[in-house]
């Protein structure tokens, strides 16, 4: 007899596995995975061949800790298209990561992926309290980066009514939450809340509109950030995890329960370890999370370092759900900053400045959110000779950096110029930046 679940549930048979099955499921698909990689990655051949691992010997999940990890330097090093697993006849769309490191992360899709996705976004848009009837505004950019399309088709094969309407053009986006009746808005969680603030601004009640949901993520946020989303537009916020290396957003999503993320662990194999020895930690401790793709056929990864650091939380969630929960993401292991979404390395903004004449490389990274943007500054030293120059001469400089920033990342920041010698210094590790947003 079916049971009863607190909330709808997109796929009940899968959602709702015992965790035996799940298993058994999961180590056909490793099986599977693991012989395809090797037929037809030369990078995984090679890799599997130098250590002398053997596909047929892969005989129980536990086995997934003698496979190597892959990382985005692998998929760098490939790029655009050498870690696919199908000829680009089989893809049917192509990504990149919101990295603009000059060459972003490429990533391509059979129709095979771009069902999966939309199955695992669906399901998340489900637990997020669409259903059906649901009026969707995706303010998720559409292009490149996978937010825009994932959350559209998900919604579209949950059968709710999407509004593609993108991201950006703020007072576009009120007039169509006010006139089209969106019950539920899908952007990034900073998005909101510039957005609840507009709202506010144009002086309209937000409890004059439809709105019931959000689902927001694609940069990390806080419990706090949660509470206040809540209270001034006011709506339920379910937060969404995802990366394009593995297939965007639809990795992990909160229930209505709000506690944790489900991984989809039926597609997304999770393994948490410690990034500095690459073991694994103890249940429910936090380290980085990794995943291998169970049923990705265009471009597959084995243990894939996501830099992002979770954990697994213990115990079953009351909406019936058996996959596994991933806390909020606390950070990340790598350096990586995520301004505005977009993937911001420090060592990028230092490449700008040695090339620079006018100014010395001792610079620090201020990060601030004002209204609920991210705001990057780039403090910078000028040498001796400029300094003592005209003032023309530095508010010149001041452009030349900010331009050559901009073409190298992609966002405009913020440049200040300051006298020789008075960026700290450090002994050790130098402290390139200051992140003010309280995201932890
Ligand atoms: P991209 O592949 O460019 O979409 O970027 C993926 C990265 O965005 C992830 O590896 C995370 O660092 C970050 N991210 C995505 N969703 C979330 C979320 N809900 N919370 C925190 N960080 C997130
Ligand atoms: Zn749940």
């Amino acid at each position: 007899m079916a049971k009863d679940f607190p909330y709808p549930i997109w796929n009940i048979e899968m959602e709702t596995m015992d965790l035996e099955t799940r298993k058994t499921l999961q180590l056909y698909r490793l099986k599977e995975l693991v012989s395809y990689v090797y037929d037809r990655v030369p990078f995984y051949k090679k890799k599997f061949d130098e250590t002398g691992i053997k596909p047929a010997e892969i005989k129980s999940l536990s086995d997934i800790a003698g496979l190597p990890f892959t990382t985005k330097g692998d998929l760098r090093d490939n790029y655009p298209y050498g870690m696919f697993a199908v000829p680009l006849d089989d893809i049917v769309r192509i990504h990149a990561s919101s990295g603009t490191t000059g060459k972003p992360t490429v990533v391509g899709y059979t129709q095979e992926d771009i069902d999966t996705w939309s199955e695992v976004m669906a399901r998340s848009m489900m637990s997020g309290g669409t259903t059906r009837k649901s009026i969707v505004q995706n303010a998720y950019g559409y292009g490149l980066f996978t937010g825009g399309l994932g959350a559209h088709y998900g919604a579209e094969l949950l059968g709710a009514s999407v509004i593609p309407i993108s991201g950006g053009n703020t007072a576009r986006q009120i007039l169509v939450l006010q006139d089209f009746g969106s019950d539920v808005i899908t952007c990034t969680p900073s998005y909101s809340l510039y957005l609840a603030e507009e709202i506010e601004k144009a002086g309209i009640d937000p409890k004059s509109l439809k709105l019931r949901y959000g689902i927001f993520g694609a940069e990390p946020w806080t419990e706090s950030m949660r509470m206040e989303i809540e209270k001034r537009l006011p709506i339920k916020a379910i937060n969404i995890y995802g990366l394009s290396e593995i297939i965007g957003p639809g990795v992990a999503n909160e229930c209505q329960e709000q506690k944790g993320m489900h991984i989809y662990d039926d597609h997304f194999y999770p393994e948490i370890i410690n990034p500095e020895t690459g073991e694994h930690v103890q249940d429910g401790e936090l380290g980085e999370l990794v995943i291998t793709t169970l049923t990705k056929k265009g471009i597959p990864l084995i243990r894939y370092r996501t830099r992002d650091l979770t954990r697994i939380l213990p115990g079953d969630c009351p909406c019936g759900r058996t996959h596994p929960r991933l806390d909020r993401i606390m950070g990340r292991s790598d350096d990586m900053l995520i301004i505005r979404g977009v993937n911001v390395f420090p060592s990028q903004i230092e490449e700008v400045l040695v090339q620079i004449e006018e100014v010395a490389p001792h610079y620090q990274l201020i990060v601030d959110r004002d209204h609920n943007l991210d705001v990057l500054t780039v403090m910078v030293e000028v040498n001796d000779k400029l300094f003592s120059d005209e003032i023309k001469g530095l508010e010149a400089a001041e452009k030349k950096v900010a331009h050559a920033i901009h073409q190298m990342i992609g966002i405009s920041v913020v440049v200040k110029l300051v006298e020789p010698r008075t960026v700290a210094r450090s002994e050790g590790k130098a402290k390139r930046v200051i992140d003010n947003r309280k995201l932890n």
